[in-house]
This record gives structure tokens, C-alpha cells and sequence, in this order.
């Protein structure tokens, strides 16, 4: 009767076992959106899409007032989420809302920032240094140096100027800087973008911790002339910050390239389980684009 007890036991542990195996638990993730100079209402959807679709994540969304309303009840609770993604550039947060993120971030969150989310806040310095680039709104050379890949390194330039441009929307190649992140490994080290917009001239205190993908913004499209960097982690304590400028959104779901590109898609589920767990374990996609060819996925999955 015992010998049997602990064989229940066992078959009991070995089934349980197999079973969290198979059915992990999706990581949990907030998007944070709702005033943007973009087309947050079609990019929050794409981002919850690309993520959901993969089975790895679920997703909530936290959805401010609108530009202008009291902004008073945009109260948010970052605590129970693995990352937070930020689709946000708009009106102030409360100083609650601000003081819980800086907790969730201080505390080793996993934080998404995500295109012009990186244009937010530009008086908010912990937010600055959580983003370590940003552009618009005003900044300038008191907001941190430009940063961009010269003679094979990352320079910082204290010269005066505008801090955020960008040229002509178009497709261009992506050149990794660093294959062996876990969020490049296995990835192609030269690939096509679809078009969208190439961030140049961005500012900040530039506290990149690894840069992951530069591009070229070329003078002829109205860009710097400087090879840009665009995909990063940022060095801020305990937390995993990836930071994301591709993807503009586009006029509706049927018709977004930069967020139908497969590498944005890749990138952003790739970054996004890097920022929640540290790791990334999912394979490397056969419908990668290459170095000359574009690829979509044109319904986000
Ligand atoms: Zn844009």
C-alpha cells in the first residue's frame, strides 16, 4: 500500500511536471498609449496582435485621457506586468503615475520603448536616462550629446543642434552591432527593413548599454548623413530596457508596413521577452528578411 502511495506520487510529479512544460504561463504585458503624434489607435492593436499571436505574452492595455483632459484619474498599476511597453508621447502623467513607474523600473522591471515614446517627457530626467536617446520636443544639446557609429564604435558628440530629425520614409538596412545578444542570436548581421522612418540626430545622456542595430541616414533622403543607432538596451540599474525606434505606425492595420515588416515583429517579440525574463527562447523565424529582400507578416503573426 506505501509502495503503491509513492508510486502515485511519482506518475503524480512526472504529469504536472510535463504539463508546465507545455503550457507555460503566457508573460504578462502592459501597453501604455492613448495620446501620441502617431496612430497609437493602430499601433497598440498591432503591438497586442504581434504579441499575442506568438502565445508568449497576454497583453492589457493602460489607455490615457485625451490630449488636454485632466489627465488626474491615469492612475497606473505597473506591478503585476513582466514588461511594460511604452506607445506614449503626450500630456504629463500624474506625479503617482511617474513615481509608480520609476519604482517598476528601479526595481528591475522589464520596460518596451517603443518609436515616438522616446519623444516624451523631455523635462523627466529619470525618464530621459530610462530612454537614453529622445527627440523633439525642444531638445537640444542641454538634453545630452548626439550618439552615432563612427570608425567601428559608438561616438557621443557634444555639438550643438536639434536633437530628433528624420528623412524621406523608405526602406533601408539594418547592420548589427552586436549578433551575440540574445535578442540578435542566430538573427541575419545585415537585413532589409520595409519602409518607415530612420530616427537621426537623437539626444540624450545616452547611457546605451548594448547597441544592437544601427542604419544609415542617408544625406540624399534628408537624413544626417550618420550611421544611427536604432535598436539598444539602456544601462539603468537593475531594469532591462529595450529600446525600439522602428515602426511607424501606419493609416490602418491592412496598410502598416513598418510594423507588418517581419524583422520589426521579430525584434519587438524578441525584445520584449529579453526585457521580462533575460532571456529569449525562441527560434530563429525562417521568413526572416534578408540583406536584399523585405518579408511581412502582413496579418501579425
Ligand atoms: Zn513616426
Amino acid at each position: 500500500m506505501v509502495i503503491l502511495k509513492k508510486w502515485v506520487l511519482l506518475v503524480v510529479a512526472l504529469v504536472a511536471g510535463i504539463m508546465s512544460g507545455w503550457a507555460k504561463e503566457p508573460l504578462k504585458a502592459l501597453v501604455v498609449t492613448g495620446q501620441n503624434n502617431h496612430n497609437w489607435q493602430v499601433s497598440h492593436l498591432a503591438i497586442q496582435q504581434i504579441l499575442e499571436n506568438s502565445g508568449l505574452f497576454d497583453v492589457d492595455f493602460a489607455i490615457s485621457p485625451a490630449k488636454g483632459e485632466d489627465m488626474s484619474s491615469f492612475i497606473v498599476d505597473f506591478s503585476p506586468y513582466q514588461v511594460v511597453i511604452l506607445d506614449y508621447n503626450g500630456d504629463k502623467w500624474p506625479e503617482e503615475t511617474n513615481r509608480r513607474f520609476l519604482d517598476y523600473v528601479k526595481k528591475g522591471g522589464g520596460v518596451v520603448i517603443y518609436h515616438a515614446a522616446n519623444n516624451s517627457f523631455p523635462d523627466w530626467k529619470e525618464y530621459n536616462e530610462i530612454c537614453a536617446l529622445g527627440g523633439w520636443e525642444g531638445r537640444d544639446e542641454h538634453s545630452g550629446p548626439y550618439a552615432y557609429w563612427k570608425d567601428n564604435r559608438l561616438v557621443k558628440d557634444d555639438s550643438p543642434g536639434i536633437g530628433g530629425s528624420h528623412g524621406a520614409q523608405r526602406e533601408y538596412p539594418l547592420t548589427a552591432r552586436n549578433i551575440k545578444h540574445p535578442i540578435l542570436q542566430g538573427l541575419p548581421e545585415r537585413w532589409l527593413h520595409a519602409q518607415d522612418e530612420l530616427y537621426d540626430r537623437m539626444r540624450g545622456p545616452a547611457n546605451i548599454k548594448d547597441l544592437l542595430l544601427t542604419g544609415l541616414a542617408l544625406e540624399e533622403k534628408g537624413g544626417s548623413g550618420r550611421e544611427e543607432p536604432l535598436v539598444f538596451t539602456v544601462n539603468y540599474g537593475k531594469a532591462r530596457i529595450f529600446h525600439l525606434m522602428l515602426g511607424h505606425a501606419g493609416e490602418s492595420l491592412e496598410n502598416n508596413p513598418a510594423m507588418q515588416c517581419t524583422g520589426f515583429q521579430v525584434l519587438l517579440l524578441r525584445g520584449s521577452e529579453w526585457a521580462a525574463t533575460g532571456q529569449v527562447t525562441q527560434p530563429v523565424p525562417m521568413d526572416f528578411p534578408s540583406a536584399s529582400a523585405v518579408s511581412y507578416r502582413k496579418d501579425y503573426k
